[in-house]
C-alpha cells in the first residue's frame, strides 16, 4: 500500500533500516529495490531523493511499475541489510518548496480564482504556470502577502489517505484521477489538494515566499519564485549584484537604474560619433591609397582589419576611380580575408581571384564579375596571398 510507505508515514524520516529485495539494471543505472523506503522518488512535480544505502550513494530515485528504484553508485545485493539515510537538507528545501507552491496557488485562487495547471520546481528556481493570459503586478503582490501571512499564521499541513466516497467531505481545489488511495494535503480552512508529494507539517516551515518574476507562456502566465533558505540565498546574490553596480557606478542603490539608463544614452551617442569618424577617416585612407595605382591596380595587405572596412574601402576606391582593380588582403589570428574589386570600365571578372584563391586557402566566398570578397586559413602571409591574386588575374 502507498500510504505505507516510509516517506508518507513520516515526511520527517532521514534514517531507516530495510532490506534488499532485488537489484536490476535499466537504461539509468544500476539500481535497488528495498522492502520499504523513505527516499521520495520523482513525482508530482518533486524531485527525488538522494542520500545513503550504507555507504553507497543513491543519485536517483524513480517509481517504475509500482516499485522504487533506488540507482546507486556502487553495488548491493539481493538480501543486504542496509541503512538508508536520506539527503535531509535537499529534501527539507524541497518540502519548503512543494508546501510553498501549494500555498501560493490556493492564494490565487482564493484571490482571483486563477487556478494553476503545472509546477516546475527547479534548482534554483520553482515555477507555476497559471491558467490566465495576464497577472497585474498587483495581484502578484496580494497573492504573495496571502501566501506569507498563511506562512506566519503557522497553520498545521495534515495529509490524509481518503477512498473515492469521502472526497465530497472535502472542497477540493481541483478534480482529482480516481485511484484507491487518495493522498490528500491539506491546511485547514485554506486548502485541500490531492497531492503525493512530501510537505513540512505546518506552514509555519516554509519559512516564507518570494515572487521573483513573471513569464508569459502561450496562453498561460509562469510565475518564478522561492521559499525557504533560497529567499535569502536570494537576497544575498541580488544584494551581491548591487553593491558591484553601486561600486562600478560609484552611486547609491536607489539611483543605479538612473546611472546606467545615462551611460547607455552617452555610449549611444559616442557609438555613433564614432561611427562617423570611422567613415571619414576612411575616405581618408581611400585617398591616399589612389595615390598608389600602379598598372592600374590598388593593392594593399592589412593586420586585423574587419571584412566590412575593406569593403568600405574597396568601394570607395572604385567608385572613384572607374579603371582600376583593388586587391586588398588582411591577416588576423589564424585567419585570411580578401576583397577584390574592379571599376566600371575594367572589363576581367574578379570571380577568377576568388576561384582560386579559396582553393588555395581552403576558405568561403564568393561575389559578383565587379566584387569579390572571402576568408579561410592563414596558411600564407597577406602579402603573399596578394601575390596569388595578382597571378589570377593573368
Ligand atoms: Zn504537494
Amino acid at each position: 500500500m502507498l500510504k505505507d510507505r516510509f516517506y508518507y508515514i513520516d515526511a520527517y524520516m532521514q534514517e531507516f533500516d530495510a532490506i534488499v529485495l532485488n537489484e536490476g539494471e535499466d537504461d539509468r543505472g544500476r539500481y535497488v529495490i528495498l522492502d520499504n523506503t523513505a527516499f521520495y522518488p520523482t513525482g508530482g512535480g518533486q524531485p527525488h531523493d538522494t542520500g545513503l544505502l550504507n555507504e553507497v550513494p543513491v543519485i536517483d530515485v524513480e517509481e517504475v511499475d509500482e516499485e522504487i528504484r533506488h540507482y546507486i553508485a556502487d553495488t548491493l545485493h539481493k538480501g543486504d541489510q542496509v541503512v538508508g539515510r536520506v539527503n535531509w537538507e535537499r529534501r527539507f528545501d524541497h518540502m519548503q518548496q512543494h508546501a510553498g507552491q501549494h500555498i501560493l496557488t490556493a492564494a490565487f485562487v482564493e484571490l482571483f480564482d486563477i487556478q494553476t495547471v503545472s509546477f516546475h520546481l527547479g534548482k534554483e528556481l520553482v515555477s507555476i504556470d497559471l491558467d490566465v493570459e495576464e497577472v497585474s503586478s498587483e495581484q502578484l503582490q496580494e497573492a504573495e502577502r496571502l501566501a506569507n501571512r498563511i506562512i506566519l499564521e503557522n497553520r498545521p499541513i495534515e495529509t490524509k489517505f481518503v477512498s473515492e466516497a469521502d472526497l465530497d467531505q472535502y472542497k477540493l481545489r481541483k478534480a482529482l484521477a480516481v485511484t484507491d488511495e487518495i493522498r490528500l494535503v491539506i491546511i485547514p480552512e485554506f486548502d485541500y489538494n490531492g497531492c503525493g508529494g512530501t510537505h513540512p507539517s505546518t506552514t509555519g516551515q516554509v519559512s516564507a515566499i518570494k515572487v521573483l518574476s513573471t513569464e508569459r507562456q502561450k496562453k498561460k502566465v509562469r510565475i518564478h519564485f522561492v521559499c525557504g533558505d533560497r529567499v535569502l540565498a536570494q537576497l544575498h546574490k541580488k544584494n551581491e549584484i548591487v553593491s558591484e553596480a553601486m561600486k562600478s557606478l560609484s552611486s547609491p542603490e536607489e539611483e543605479v537604474p538612473e546611472v546606467i539608463e545615462k551611460i547607455l544614452a552617452t555610449n549611444r551617442a559616442l557609438e555613433k560619433s564614432l561611427e562617423a569618424s570611422k567613415e571619414e577617416l576612411l575616405v581618408f585612407e581611400a585617398n591616399g591609397l589612389m595615390e598608389k595605382v600602379q598598372d592600374g591596380m590598388v593593392t594593399s595587405a592589412f593586420i586585423s582589419r574587419s571584412i566590412q572596412e575593406l569593403q568600405k574601402l574597396a568601394r570607395l576606391v572604385v567608385g572613384q576611380h572607374s579603371e582600376v582593380i583593388v586587391l586588398f588582403a588582411s591577416e588576423s589570428d589564424g585567419k585570411l580575408q580578401f576583397v577584390a574589386a574592379k571599376g566600371d570600365f575594367v572589363k576581367q571578372s574578379m570571380k577568377e581571384i576568388s576561384t582560386n584563391v579559396l582553393t588555395a586557402i581552403n576558405g568561403k566566398g564568393g561575389g559578383s564579375d565587379s566584387f569579390v570578397q572571402g576568408g579561410g586559413e592563414r596558411s600564407m602571409s597577406a602579402e603573399e596571398l596578394l601575390v596569388l591574386m595578382r597571378e589570377a588575374l593573368n
